[in-house]
């Protein structure tokens, strides 16, 4: 797989990779009705199927410093018993070491206390999981200075999940946000600040926001859970956890011909191998024509 590194600039932002850790999802649920000989290609299975996964956050470094998504949290490992339970970290192999959330921060120069916007596509877990720690035994917002950005509408079916997302949205993720009222629901498509705009899709969970960062010369679309790795691209390749799929599919034809359209980055969350990719349209589906890394 050819790979080549990049820098990016957005008007005043450098953009800045943010890995918060690997973890393992069954490869099988990634990639839903795509048979494994197809995707394990790109993708090799461990003895339990399970595939290699990033959760890779971005960094908006600038006048504000701005986080999109925060990962699993797995800086704060040694406190999933008192957050989520000791079997979570276990079924998940999240595991502490390597790349964290904090430490990814560091190598940028910055601390928690520098970041004053968080962006979350949504409150799954391995989103939204890094943004609340633990301190003295309470849970806390994990940047004690930023405003949090999720839709209202996602933090409605966080609160009331259905059966087949109950184990991907917890409390714990969340509450102490609206405790510490530092909580900013957007209500559909908004600019939180100038070039920097979300894209609503309800085909994966309800209200997952995309984020597009533009000066006008460059893009980028954070592609959150609508697009996790570079073999998602393809319009049919969906995963097993996507709430409404045929829906996904349009949303995806819509939002990939735009970015195609705009000679846009994505920038893939869950992808092990590159951080970006541009992308070209092919006979009514997307193809991958170029993947990056950010350095
Ligand atoms: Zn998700």
């Amino acid at each position: 797989m050819d790979i080549t590194p990049i820098k990016l600039k957005i008007g005043d932002y450098e953009l800045l990779p943010v890995p918060t850790g690997e973890f393992g999802l069954d490869g099988g649920a990634m990639f839903g009705t795509v048979p494994k000989v197809l995707w394990e290609k790109s993708n090799p299975a461990d003895e339990k199927n399970r595939i290699r996964m990033e959760a890779r956050g971005l960094l908006l470094k600038g006048k504000k410093n701005i986080l999109i998504d925060c990962g699993n949290g797995a800086d704060f490992i040694d406190k999933y018993g008192e957050k989520l339970g000791t079997k979570f970290a276990e079924i998940y192999k999240i595991e502490s070491g390597g790349s964290s959330l904090l430490a990814s921060l560091k190598k940028q120069g910055l601390s928690p206390e520098n970041i004053d916007i968080v962006i979350l596509t949504h409150l799954h877990f391995d989103h939204a999981g890094g943004g609340v720690t633990s301190k003295d035994g309470q849970l806390t917002p994990t940047f004690p200075n930023a405003k949090y950005y999720v839709q209202k509408r996602n933090l409605t079916v966080a609160q009331n999940p259905n059966l087949r997302e109950k184990a991907s949205y917890f409390a714990a993720n969340f509450q102490p946000l609206i405790d510490a009222k530092v909580l900013v629901l957007l209500d559909g498509p908004s600019e939180i600040i100038p070039g920097i705009s979300t894209w609503i899709s309800n085909g994966h969970t309800e209200a997952h926001q995309m984020v597009h960062i533009t000066d006008g010369k460059t893009t980028v679309v954070y592609c959150g859970d609508v697009v996790p790795t570079s073999s998602h691209v393809r319009l049919p390749w969906l995963m097993g956890y996507d709430l409404n799929p045929l829906l996904l599919i349009e949303e995806k034809s819509k939002y990939l011909g735009q970015a195609a359209k705009e000679n846009a980055y994505l920038f893939f969350e869950h992808d092990p191998y590159c951080d970006l990719a541009k992308i070209k349209e092919m006979n009514g589906d997307f193809a991958v024509e170029q993947r990056y890394t950010l350095s």
